[in-house]
């Protein structure tokens, strides 16, 4: 098989990576390399321009760093909606997730806008959830995601945005709803830390299968030893919040 190759654009990384986030790009540069492919990394600063890459990923942060990358972001709005109409894929955690909505309104602060990527928006709530989390869902096999929450913003989806599943243990999107995360076209966010994707390499292997698509037309992943990353997420499962 030919070499295949990935880039993917980090977004941020010094002002969002909260809770080990970074683990995220980990998982996807191993999970590709152990299949032969490159994936070449772009940290993509402030002041950076952003070009063109097969997969975005963006992490948490406190509500400060999310201003700053906010209004960063606003100058690279109509090139990550181009991006996400050639079916780049993306991945934001927390607080890069709801940047991806219209906006975060955080208590007694100015209004954030993100850049609508995904039809949602996030206030900020009263009360911190702090806790595992155990999503049901229905496109990846094993059909469940674990993680760990940890923040005070609620989000609510509207129209074709939908969420990656049902909460089984947590609070996710917002405590109200039992919905956990967004997904439109290839653009998805989670709540969920760990961080999220080494416990869930299905899920890891579902957004390279999606870029490889994307690029090559194409997605042949050869079927790694997993037992030891299915044996954490399946501990994980159900975990008491
Ligand atoms: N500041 C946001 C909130 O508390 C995001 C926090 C985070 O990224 N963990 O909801």
């Amino acid at each position: 098989m030919k070499l295949r190759k990935l880039k993917l654009g980090h977004l941020y990384p010094l002002q969002l990576n909260l809770y080990g986030d970074i683990g995220n790009v980990i998982a996807l540069k191993k999970r590709c390399e152990w299949r032969d492919i490159e994936l070449e990394i772009d940290n993509i600063n402030l002041g950076d321009n952003i070009t063109e890459h097969d997969i975005y990923f963006i992490g948490g942060g406190q509500d400060r760093q999310q201003v700053e990358v906010s209004i960063e972001l606003q100058k690279y709005k109509s090139f990550l909606h181009e991006e996400m109409n050639n079916d780049s894929v993306f991945l934001g955690i927390c607080g890069g997730y709801q940047l991806f909505g219209e906006y975060y309104q955080p208590h007694n602060a100015d209004r954030l806008n993100g850049i609508e990527l995904l039809d949602a928006y996030t206030v900020a709530g009263h009360n911190r959830f702090i806790g595992n989390v155990t999503v049901k869902t229905n496109f990846v096999e094993p059909n469940t995601l674990v993680g760990f929450e940890n923040h005070s913003g609620l989000t609510y989806l509207r129209g074709e945005t939908k969420p990656l599943g049902e909460v089984v243990i947590g609070r996710g999107n917002n405590g109200e709803d039992r919905t956990e995360g967004a997904r439109y076209k290839n653009v998805f966010g989670t709540y969920l830390h760990g961080s999220f994707l080494p416990k869930n390499p299905h899920f890891t292997d579902y957004l390279i299968s999606l870029a490889l698509i994307k690029k090559y037309g194409e997605a042949e992943l050869t079927p790694l030893d997993d037992k030891i990353e299915l044996d954490a997420h399946a501990k994980a499962v159900s975990r008491a919040y």
